[in-house]
């Protein structure tokens, strides 16, 4: 009974307060491309430094908060903090703007969105322009244009290129949609790029609540924010090679399966709402999931299983392939409609997963055997 009483209390305070709210927006509206991550960075260490001992920045731009820096065993807790996004790579005589992917952006969700083409005179406003259906239709003999990268273009008011480069905008200038956070009905949440800024807040409300709690860890705690995850697990690769750490525990989305035109027997069976997913890949360690596991039972956290093969496509492939092999396990949040300006989540979903790092880090011990074969 007593214990009971304890396990609510402790529920009680990963409830996110009104300044996690504030800190979440802030961030999430912070725009944070792909090798330009700054200035959501800057954000993120402004929030967590209370909260840790030491923290840095390295080359590329990946931030890391230390709590308890002298220990020599050392743990990760990781998110990606790039958002996927474009970049100008052709500027038309009549002063329109075409584009390059920087990251998986979706061609087919971007045509009438709103952007901001970060130049050297600071943002411009443009829009992806797209023929009104009634030129479109005009031939029926004609088919229907789809948008692909090489006819897709920005309007931002120029008619001609040296309007364009007036405003500042340039080749390689990075392009990032308008679409901010909002909340909706039932808990949900909206913005552009949970995927995976929502990692970047789980993994500092952690650290608030190693801190409010006074928790004493017997291990030095890395708190990473990597850079450059959505060109190929960049950040991550970087920054485990210089940590060299002990275990690690990433943290990013994954796809809710339960809206149309998504094959369950392909992708499996994953719901928001119902918990943090946990994967079996043989680049997760398999003694470290059993941790997981074993502490969302006793702490009753929900969770769902999903299976990956080769890679798991996340920064978990850089740490535990780095170094002489790092014991890592991904924990992912579910979302719905991955790389579009309106990926959602729900709110039970952000506390259970910052519950289960939380308590899995309470358990970690120096100590424990995470040999496969003793
Ligand atoms: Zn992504």
């Amino acid at each position: 009974m007593a214990k009971a009483k304890k396990k609510k209390e402790s529920n009680k305070k990963t409830l996110l307060s009104q300044e996690s709210m504030d800190f979440l927006k802030l961030y999430h509206n912070t725009h944070s491309p792909v090798g330009f991550e700054s200035s959501g960075q800057r954000v993120w260490l402004d929030y967590i430094k209370p909260y840790c001992d030491q923290h840095y920045v390295d080359p590329y731009g990946t931030a890391v908060a230390i709590i308890n820096p002298d220990a020599p065993f050392k743990v990760v807790i990781e998110a990606h903090a790039d958002e996927i996004s474009w970049f100008v790579n052709y500027i038309s005589d009549n002063g329109l703007i075409y584009l390059k992917r920087n990251g998986g952006v979706d061609h087919q969700v971007a045509p009438a969105k709103r952007v901001w083409i970060h130049g050297k005179k600071g943002p411009v406003k443009a829009v992806f322009g797209w023929p009104a259906i009634h030129t479109r239709l005009g031939n029926p003999e004609q088919k229907e244009p789809q948008p692909k990268v090489d006819n897709l273009f920005l309007d931002c008011g120029a008619r001609s290129k040296k309007e364009v480069e007036q405003l500042g905008i340039h080749i390689g200038a990075v392009v990032t949609n308008q679409d901010g956070f909002e909340e909706i009905a039932f808990d949900y949440f909206i913005a552009r790029a949970f995927d995976n800024r929502i990692g970047g807040f789980m993994i500092a409300q952690v650290a608030r609540l190693l801190h409010e709690n006074k928790k004493k860890l017997p291990f030095a705690l890395y708190v990473v924010n990597a850079v450059q995850e959505e060109i190929g697990l960049r950040g991550a690769e970087m920054i485990a090679r210089r940590i060299k750490p002990d275990i690690a525990i990433i943290t990013d989305v994954t796809h809710d399966t339960n809206t149309p035109m998504i094959n369950k027997t392909i992708e499996g069976d994953i719901m928001c709402g119902k918990g943090p997913s946990l994967a079996y890949a043989p680049a997760v360690h398999n003694k470290l999931l059993q941790l997981v596991e074993q502490v969302a039972e006793e702490k009753e956290i929900p969770v769902q299983w999903r299976a990956l093969s080769r890679s798991t496509g996340t920064d978990t492939d850089s740490f535990a392939y780095a170094n002489d092999g790092c014991p890592s396990v991904l924990i992912s949040i579910p979302l719905r409609y991955m790389h579009t300006p309106v990926e959602m989540l729900h709110k039970n979903d952000i506390e259970s997963t910052i519950q289960l790092i939380y308590e899995t880090l309470l358990k970690i011990n120096p100590k424990m055997n995470l040999n496969y074969i003793n």
